[in-house]
């Protein structure tokens, strides 16, 4: 008995230890292709703007004798591409710092936490032509929150409500506490995105259409920032589509 006993344990034992090394090898080659994939789309999306800036700068070789005046053109695009490519590596400095682990830091805020930041937003939405409305209601005064991190979260949905609008653009943030969850819409009369893509969006570098969005500055990083903080926070990001026409954000998280 205690030898049959033995030759059970000795099998369970090596399953058990061949299932965990396939189980850990699966976890490492995911991270590995999660990792490559990341440095790929990364060198793409420097390789877009390095492109434009040799081009640009090839032309002004060209003409040797054309003053600054004439070539402005070419000196405001390579410009243009130099501030796209700050951007990126800023962005994607972000992202790695984030991958190593983001610190929570909670205190407790209440409405005017969020009436300053819909201060600015009102401005920068007039500063671009669009309207901008808000409304918070918080039911105890004050809630506990990462204030830096749901600010970041806000102003990724703010910014691209502010993008992927025309010059019609009605922009608004609703805040609401609800059963111990704190729920953010942001509503936009956009362009809205289709059901397909609402699944994507919240991928790194997806872009739903990459000319368009690219002219608007965007590396489809957002998004990605938005979900990788919301999900820390154990929270939930979604999007759905507005009526007439448009998108909605909602962001709900336990406070
Ligand atoms: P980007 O920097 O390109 O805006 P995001 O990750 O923030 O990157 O967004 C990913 C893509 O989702 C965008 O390129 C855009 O196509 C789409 N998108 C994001 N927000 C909106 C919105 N409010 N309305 C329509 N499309 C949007």
């Amino acid at each position: 008995i205690i030898i049959s006993v033995m030759i059970v344990f000795w099998f369970v034992s090596l399953g058990v230890s061949i299932y965990l090394s396939q189980w850990s090898n699966r976890v490492l080659y995911k991270a590995y292709e999660k990792q490559k994939s990341f440095v790929e789309n990364a060198s793409h999306e420097l390789r877009t703007p390095l492109a434009i800036l040799q081009n640009r700068l090839e032309l002004l070789f060209q003409h040797p004798n054309a003053s600054i005046i004439d070539e402005s053109e070419n000196i405001s695009e390579s410009l243009n591409e130099v501030r796209n490519m700050r951007i990126l590596t800023s962005n994607l400095l972000n992202l790695a710092k984030r991958d190593e682990g983001l610190k929570v830091k909670l205190t407790y805020v209440d409405k005017s936490f969020f009436e300053t930041i819909f201060e600015n937003y009102q401005m920068l939405a007039e500063n671009r032509g669009k309207t901008f409305t808000s409304s918070v209601e918080l039911n105890d005064n004050k809630i506990e929150i990462d204030e830096s991190l749901i600010k970041q979260v806000l102003t990724i949905l703010f910014d691209n409500a502010i993008k992927y609008t025309g010059d019609d653009g009605e922009i608004h943030i609703d805040i609401k506490e609800k059963n111990g969850n704190l729920i953010m819409r942001v509503f936009d009369n956009g362009e809205g995105i289709t059901p397909d893509d609402r699944e994507k969006i919240f991928d790194r570098f997806y872009r739903v259409d990459k000319a368009r969005t690219r002219a608007k500055g965007g590396f489809g990083l957002g998004l990605s920032l938005a979900k990788q903080i919301i999900d820390h926070l154990h929270g939930k990001i979604q999007v759905s589509s507005n009526t007439p026409k448009g998108s909605i954000f909602t962001v709900r998280l336990k406070v």
